[in-house]
């Protein structure tokens, strides 16, 4: 037995058999054969940044960290692409995509998930044509249920792209990247009636939204591009410059520095949380930030929590959004934490949660030390009645029969797992529950 492993949030651990580092691709075939023969389940693990179990196991945990950095640069018709190693965190592929003139399309701000968590949950940033980190994938290699090193056929990618870890060990992805470019960042209170009009969601190119039951103001904040030697609002030579506060700040849309502050008036006074919510709404100031995308939009949470996020066909958003909050606030469940709003274009994954359809991303967080359970449960019956499918990285009560129910290439996918992994060595509890077997 080796030591218990716990997530980021606190809230899931496990005690796998064994934990393996593999230092390369026949020592992660070695393990999965080995595994196998012994029937022993096999879960590769990232960062453990997923508030699901879908990282769990009581079998073998394989740790990829041994394979990270970038291994090569490559071009298709559509545009340049990298092969990056599946144990890289999406901070150092950041870094070797800068040091290259190139950067991710997808605005994703979280520095420690690895490039294979990441795409196994399908991690998505925000903005109406932006797809997730999956949507970027042109190639996989990976080694399956019999151990054998595979490069994933491009009839089967759908079905790869976003697997929740269910096809094999990915060992390297092929991305679609970009041109790096610098960005201009907008932090900016306005009128919650306006962020849950579709006209904001447009206006660009990234954009969310936070919001506090109680509160009539929402947090938002949004990039432009901004092209070198931009001039700023002084009419100066516009360098990359940090965050400009003006007067009272949240610190972005998360609002960290005042959600720290409310999460312990939370404990101490749990009464007051509404209060203290529509005061950090009501003096946010504006502010601005300038450089690239990565940096501009990094805010590493200021506390633990955990989180149900949904992703809800777009058209109902707005309404699926207005009765959250108006049940969070009449249930007396609000939190320090607000409900964030996010959108995105349709996914090709199979088990993508916006598979085929414009989405709107609604999460719900709880911090850590509040009991979550009354509002993360009251959040998942009104985004389940939206017609929303949750993040497979979040909590919810989602199941196998809802999944077969909402995800119309779920026997697509069965196909592919019969063959990549007909033993199911892949199989845990949690994605028995979501996947059936
Ligand atoms: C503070 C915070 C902020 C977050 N923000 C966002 C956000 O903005 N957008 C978003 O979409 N999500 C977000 N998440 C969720 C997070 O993105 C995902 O949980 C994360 O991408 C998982 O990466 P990981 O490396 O931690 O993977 P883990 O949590 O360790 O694993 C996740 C899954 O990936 C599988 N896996 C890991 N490596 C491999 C591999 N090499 N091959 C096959 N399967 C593999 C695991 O078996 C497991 O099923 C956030 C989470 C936290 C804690």
């Amino acid at each position: 037995m080796s030591a218990v492993w716990t997530n980021w949030s606190g809230g899931q651990e496990c005690r796998p058999t064994a934990t393996v580092r593999p230092l390369d691709d026949s020592g992660v075939s070695a393990v999965v054969r080995r595994a196998a023969e012994r029937g022993q389940a096999v879960r590769p693990v990232g960062s453990g940044h997923s508030f699901s179990a879908i990282a769990v196991t009581d079998g073998v945990h394989v740790d990829l960290s041994a394979f990270s950095g970038i291994t090569g640069i490559g071009g298709r018709p559509s545009g340049p692409t990298v092969r990056v190693r599946a144990g890289t965190t999406l901070a150092r592929l950041h870094d070797e995509l800068a040091d290259r003139g190139l950067a991710l399309a997808a605005p994703l701000e979280l520095a420690a998930p690895t490039v294979g968590g990441a795409l196994a949950v399908g991690m998505h940033g925000s903005g109406p044509a932006v797809g997730s980190l999956s949507a970027a994938v042109v190639g996989l290699r990976l080694v399956d249920g019999r151990g054998r090193l595979r490069d994933v056929a491009a009839a089967d990618l759908d079905a790869a792209r976003t697997s929740l870890g269910a096809l094999g060990v990915v060992l390297e992805a092929e991305l679609a990247v970009v041109p790096a470019g610098r960005v201009r960042v907008t932090r900016e209170p306005r009128p919650v009636e306006e962020v849950l009009d579709e006209d904001f969601w447009t206006a660009h190119p990234v954009v969310e939204a936070a919001v506090f039951p109680s509160a009539s103001t929402a947090l938002t904040r949004w990039l432009e591009p901004r092209p070198d030697h931009a001039e700023d609002d002084d009419g100066e030579d516009d360098e990359d410059e940090p965050e400009r506060t003006v007067g009272v700040t949240v610190a972005g849309a998360t609002g960290r520095t005042a959600l720290g502050g409310a999460t312990l008036v939370e404990r101490a006074l749990p009464r007051l949380v509404p209060r203290f919510n529509r005061a950090v709404s009501r003096l946010a100031r504006t502010v601005t930030a300038t450089g690239p995308m990565h940096r501009v939009l990094s805010s590493p949470p200021a506390v633990r929590f955990e989180q149900t996020e949904w992703a809800l066909p777009r058209a109902a958003m707005a309404a699926g959004t207005r009765e959250l909050l108006a049940a969070l606030a009449d249930d007396h469940l609000e939190v320090g934490l607000p409900v964030r709003l996010r959108v995105g274009p349709p996914e090709t994954g199979w088990l993508h949660p916006a598979h085929d359809r414009p989405t709107g991303w609604v999460a719900v967080r709880v911090p850590r030390g509040t009991d979550h359970a009354p509002v993360l449960e009251r959040a998942w019956r009104v985004l389940r009645d939206h017609g929303g499918r949750p993040h497979w990285a979040s909590r919810s009560d989602w199941t196998a029969a809802d999944t077969a129910a909402s995800y119309p290439r779920l026997p697509d996918f069965r196909r592919v797992r019969d063959d990549y992994d007909p033993d199911r060595v892949f199989a845990t509890p949690a994605l028995d529950a979501v996947l059936g077997d």
